[in-house]
């Protein structure tokens, strides 16, 4: 039977700023909070342990304020941090998803694991849900983010533990989630970035009930990835058709490309890439197709006439600006 691992991170950081930081490890996990619920959404299970530093052995000023821990405790409580995970990916057992308010703490959770040598034993690619984001889908617009405290008030929901401990969070966010209609949305899945395809063989494409998510393998460059024919490809997702673009992939804004492609079938189809970077300086794309409406079909119009107008403005500007600084 399937269970629902909840879990949530405590971590502590440079206490003399970031120059001091570690380039390896910028955040220092130091508990680990868990609740195991099953399928009905129901707690079965708790994890709760203390984690001895080995990075920062001062308490950030303000993680000690929010968490109320001390240096104090974790070396007194704390066990290793290999022996706390070992412990943990045993309780989580065989067949289980991770949940998360929010999207940082599995990639942390990996990068701690990294930090001291250990293998990921993870799935890939990794899915898991983020609560936060299914909270935002159900009862907001699905961009906005609510604090936990909030969706906890939210459902009227005890606060009879302080907020900010890895277990008493990790318990609150799977209160909400067998407070929310969770098996509505439970197609809306999220995939953890940290381990990414690094060949063509391991990339892939995640499917919702009304976009489509592919995810290719790394480059070095932004120009290579948008070589890649299948990252700019655009292709049905309901008939399989390759699709000719009335708008070909155009940049908008610092971060997206978009396109608007048409199937001779099912309509409008809107493309938007998603250039990110990884920490070692690598790219990826990650690129959703979306079936829409004449509506949004024509706001991709509109939004390409912008950036042209935009551009237009701008080599103007820059040949004024030339024109002025040319001696007389
Ligand atoms: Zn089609």
């Amino acid at each position: 039977m399937k269970s629902y691992i909840v879990f949530d991170l405590e971590w502590n950081q440079s206490s003399a700023g970031r120059e001091c930081s570690s380039p390896r490890l910028s955040f220092e996990i130091f508990e680990i909070g868990a609740v195991k619920l099953n399928e009905k959404l129901e707690k079965v299970s708790e994890f709760r342990r203390l984690i001895k530093p080995c990075v920062y052995r001062q308490m950030h000023h303000i993680i000690s304020e929010v968490t109320h821990v001390s240096m104090d405790e974790l070396e007194r409580n704390g066990e290793p941090f290999t022996k706390v995970m070992e412990d943990f990916i045993e309780w989580c057992g065989e067949d289980y998803i991770f949940c998360t308010w929010g999207s940082m703490d599995l990639t942390e959770l990996q990068r701690n694991m990294m930090y001291h040598g250990m293998e990921i034993p993870f799935e890939f690619p990794l899915l898991f849900y983020d609560v936060q984001k299914l909270f935002s889908l159900l009862y907001s617009d699905g961009k906005t983010r609510a604090s936990l405290d909030e969706a906890v008030e939210f459902f009227q929901i005890q606060v009879d533990a302080p907020f900010h401990r890895a277990l008493e969070d990790a318990d609150y966010t799977g209160k909400v989630m067998s407070r929310m209609d969770f098996y509505k949305i439970e197609d809306y899945i999220s995939v953890d970035y940290y381990q990414l395809p690094e060949t063509k063989e391991e990339e892939f494409t995640l499917y919702f009930p009304d976009y489509t998510k592919f995810v290719s393998q790394i480059y070095d460059t932004k120009e290579e990835v948008m070589a890649d024919k299948q990252v700019t490809d655009m292709v049905c997702y309901k008939c399989r058709r390759m699709l000719r673009k009335k708008i070909r992939w155009f940049s908008y804004g610092q971060k997206f490309y978009l396109c608007l492609a048409v199937c001779p079938e099912h309509g409008f189809m809107k493309g938007k890439i998603r250039v990110k970077k990884t920490e070692d300086g690598f790219v990826f794309a990650v690129k959703t197709q979306k079936l829409v409406g004449e509506e949004e079909a024509e706001m991709v119009v509109k939004k390409k006439e912008e950036t042209k107008i935009r551009r237009a403005e701008r080599s103007k500007a820059k040949k004024l600006a030339k024109g002025h600084a040319q001696p007389q």
